[in-house]
């Protein structure tokens, strides 16, 4: 799919852009995760594929989030954790975002 390769160009090109595994973002948010922010599942072990404030003992926490709402949370999220400006902020979630597991399936 040509998105997944201009995404990676553009992230290389502005330089600005944390350089993150695909595998280490939140499938659902699409923010980086790491141990410490790691979703839980039903049984308290962690989740590998969703952060903790998506995904918590094995259900999202939020489950009428929409793809739209969560480009939004996450362009403020990416402001305030990430340190990027609301412009790049913004041009990042929504072409990561749409791509991430738990909104993929319905495009
Ligand atoms: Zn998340």
């Amino acid at each position: 799919m040509p998105l997944r390769g201009i995404l990676k160009d553009e992230l290389v090109d502005s330089g600005r852009a944390p350089k993150m595994d695909e595998k280490a973002r939140c499938q659902s948010c699409g923010m980086p995760i790491h141990v410490g922010n790691f979703g839980t599942n039903a049984s308290g072990s962690m989740n590998f594929e969703y952060c903790n404030i998506c995904f918590q003992k094995g259900a999202f926490t939020d489950m009428d989030m929409t793809c739209a709402n969560m480009i939004k949370q996450t362009t403020s999220r990416m402001i305030q954790e990430l340190g990027m400006n609301e412009q790049e902020a913004h041009e990042l979630a929504i072409e990561i975002v749409p791509r991430m597991k738990r909104w993929r399936q319905r495009f």
